[in-house]
């Protein structure tokens, strides 16, 4: 029986690609087709250490799986039809219909397609990728990993804004959490690190890459997180402004005449550390801020003050902590974000020991002293292989 998942993450513009295996995790080859559509695209494809460039035109998303499939076929491995156990898709917003992983068919692309108004920048990618698949390996079975899956089990409370009842209802305005694949991985991995069972572990996850969130984990269900209708909502992010005032939007319409979307776009991509430093790239942020920018200091201490704003509310909403666990880009590399989000924290239980926080390593680890009441953990995040591990066990079902 094999244990071969092809993962695809269809993005706007781009679909990047692993082939592993969904128990040990080990990858065999990965790839990704960039800037599908424009003039050029990029087509990288590693396998086995050897990296495979090639610039040309991709036009859609069919011609990227077919340039993908062609790069197997070219550097390797071989992957006939009959060696996959599964295709495993990431989709970004699953709304209240899925709390699991699913079957890809055509009840699902209908499904998905329904909750585009909730995600139009995502979800047609995301389907796009599904329809593809599905022509290209109509005999492998195809599983689609939501995003918001994990987080469907907040209570009423944590999801539901104070808003019209007809927004809520009609609308299905709520609080639906994104990165959830990451989290069911992290919250996983972080209690075995603790010696302790996933039910009986009480967390605040901090997942900081380019796109940034926090969740309070209790007994490995989410029971808050900072992303809400969209993955505008709570950190600092990249590009992304995180929360702010909902008045933004009228105030910047009366005063300057923008529209919504210009509005939109400017909280989604002009805004977040880029809006505050001119640079969304947190190495190159450090960088400016041990040069002594100021504009990067201030970005860095506003992304670090958020951060810890989080990390105090979750505290509070789980009542009882073991540990503040650390992944994405940011949170696994960066000890001076660390350090400046969680340091003076004595008083919660939560400490850093310097000497481990400034250690680099790839590896879960603990950066807290021994003995400390809340422990703090840097756990390096792996979603393909948790949609790999989920497409798998529904495959086997
Ligand atoms: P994505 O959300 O796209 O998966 P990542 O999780 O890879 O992104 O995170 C990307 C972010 O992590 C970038 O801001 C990058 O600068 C930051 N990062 C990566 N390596 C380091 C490092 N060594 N020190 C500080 N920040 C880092």
């Amino acid at each position: 029986m094999t244990n071969r998942v092809l993962v695809l993450n269809a993005g706007s513009s781009s679909l990047k690609y692993r082939l592993l295996d969904g128990v040990s995790g080990a990858a065999e080859a990965s790839g990704s087709v960039e800037r599908i559509g424009e003039d050029s695209s990029a087509l990288t494809h590693s396998v086995g250490g050897q990296h495979h460039t090639e610039e040309r035109r991709v036009a859609d998303f069919e011609d990227a799986l077919r340039s993908a499939l062609g790069a197997f076929d070219r550097h390797g491995p071989a992957i006939d039809r009959e060696s996959l156990a599964a295709v495993g898709h990431r989709v970004v917003h699953g709304g209240t219909l899925f709390a699991e992983p699913a079957v890809v068919d055509d009840r699902l692309l209908e499904a998905v397609e329904d909750l585009v108004p909730l995600a139009p920048l995502h979800n047609p990618a995301n389907l796009e990728g599904m329809r593809v698949a599905l022509r290209l390996f109509p005999d492998v079975p195809q599983v689609a990993v939501f995003d918001t899956a994990f987080h469907q089990t907040m209570p009423e409370h944590a999801y539901t804004y104070a808003l019209p009842r007809s927004w809520r209802d009609e609308h299905r305005i709520r609080r639906y959490g994104f990165h959830g694949t990451s989290y069911a991985y992290v919250s996983r991995r972080a209690a075995a690190l603790l010696g302790r069972a996933v039910e009986d572990t009480h967390l605040v996850v901090l997942h900081l890459g380019n796109g940034a969130s926090a969740a309070a984990i209790r007994g490995g269900r989410s029971v808050d997180t900072s992303m809400g209708l969209t993955p505008l909502e709570g950190l600092v992010m990249g590009t992304r402004s995180g929360d702010v005032d909902p008045a933004v939007h009228g105030h910047l319409h009366r005063e300057l005449g923008l529209s919504l979307d210009e509005i939109d776009r400017a909280l989604y991509r002009e805004s977040g550390l880029l809006g505050l430093s001119g640079v969304n790239d947190f190495r190159e942020l450090t960088r400016r801020c041990a040069a002594g920018d100021a504009a990067a200091t201030l970005a860095f201490d506003v992304y670090a003050y958020r951060v810890r704003k989080y990390v105090g509310a979750y505290y509070a909403a789980l009542g009882e902590l073991h540990a503040v666990v650390l992944t994405g880009g940011v949170g696994q590399h960066s000890p001076e974000l660390r350090a400046a989000a969680l340091g003076g924290l004595d008083r919660l239980g939560i400490a850093l020991d310097p000497t481990r926080n400034e250690s680099p390593s790839g590896e879960d680890r603990i950066v807290s002293p021994d003995g400390s009441e809340v422990a703090v953990l840097v756990v390096p995040t792996d979603e393909e292989w948790e949609i790999a591990r989920q497409a798998l066990a529904v495959v086997r079902r």
